[in-house]
């Protein structure tokens, strides 16, 4: 292999520039010639590439989004689609790909894999950590601490003026960000996807926080709870049954996909852009980087696709004993 290039596909997230450094720079390392790819699939299928030196990605570790830019491609989705796609690299004399994404993109890629047989390896990149094959996904550590840091400002004016929030946060089927989030910035409750306890639940508990003295609380909401209410529905729900609250919502939005890597982000893509680059020079492809047990390994992509990326519900026991 003697040129790899590196791209960023689907939702973005933080760490991926750490990640495209860390992979431009392995590539340096290993006197390997590296390009990047614009845009995703879709900039591939257009030919949007460029060289990439150590050089070029001075200054990029700290910051949000990527710098390759991200898209969603219609086109990759087609045989014609992939046809271009593989000319472009063969034009460009690219031997093999590193694409940060979620599993959609690794899809593509799977697919792409199996019509061209071209070396691919996945580095796991989105904030919802819904991928299996690693306790976590670049750009979750990140998210998690900005749902903390204003769900912590939500709670100075929630207890001032003793109201009640709801706050909801990202994750789509997954309840990492809010359960972990949660607990992290001391919710009264947490709902999530995975543990639908009930509305019921929900009101009991917040009967018995008001008996014990509480004069505000937070409740944070996943985004694809199942309750079957939205955040809103949820807030008027709670406000017709317990008229003592005073209850307000707060939608964090896509803040939750931005800003600077923390340095758990930055060091997972460091170490990861170094994993992938060299198991495309050892021979090796379909594969996902990722960590377990604070330890880089390899997954089969399609597995990581596949499986079920459980959470832990030991926590909500914690979030509830905390509630006490
Ligand atoms: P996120 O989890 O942040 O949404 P993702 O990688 O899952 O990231 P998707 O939009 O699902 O995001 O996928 C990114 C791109 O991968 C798609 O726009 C498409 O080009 C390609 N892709 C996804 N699924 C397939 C598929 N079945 N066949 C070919 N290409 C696909």
């Amino acid at each position: 292999i003697k040129k790899i290039a590196v791209m960023t596909s689907g939702g973005d997230a933080p760490g991926m520039n750490a990640a495209i450094r860390s992979v431009v720079r392995t590539c340096a390392y290993y006197r390997t010639d590296c390009m990047g790819i614009y845009r995703g699939y879709q900039g591939l299928i257009e030919g949007d590439l460029i060289p990439l030196t150590a050089r070029s990605v001075n200054n990029i570790i700290h910051k949000g989004g990527t710098i390759l830019k991200s898209a969603r491609s219609k086109d990759f989705r087609t045989k014609e689609g992939r046809q271009k796609a593989y000319e472009s690299l063969k034009k460009n004399n690219v031997d093999a790909l590193v694409v940060i994404g979620g599993d959609g993109s690794f899809t593509g890629g799977v697919i792409f894999n199996k019509e061209f047989n071209f070396p691919i390896i996945g580095i796991p990149g989105t904030i919802d950590n819904d991928i299996s094959g690693t306790s976590h996904t670049l750009g979750y550590d990140t998210a998690l601490n900005t749902a903390v840091e204003a769900i912590d400002k939500i709670r100075d004016t929630a207890s001032s003026h003793n109201r009640l929030f709801f706050v909801e946060v990202m994750g789509r089927d997954a309840g990492f960000i809010a359960l972990n989030a949660g607990v992290g910035a001391g919710a009264e409750e947490i709902l999530i996807p995975e543990e639908d306890l009930g509305l019921e639940r929900m009101l009991e508990s917040l009967k018995k926080s008001r008996r014990s003295g509480k004069s505000s609380s937070i409740v944070v909401v996943s985004e694809g709870d199942k309750t079957g209410k939205n955040v809103f529905e949820l807030a008027d729900y709670v406000e017709e049954n317990l008229p003592e609250y005073e209850v307000r919502v707060s939608v964090l939005g896509h803040m939750q996909r931005g800003g600077s890597p923390s340095c758990f982000d930055r060091v997972l893509a460091s170490r990861l852009g170094v994993s992938a680059v060299e198991l495309l020079l050892d021979g090796k492809t379909n594969l996902m980087v990722g960590l377990k047990d604070n330890k880089v390994i390899a997954t089969d992509l399609e597995k990581a696709i596949k499986g079920q990326h459980n959470i832990d519900t030991e926590l909500l026991r914690v979030s509830d004993i905390m509630t006490t």
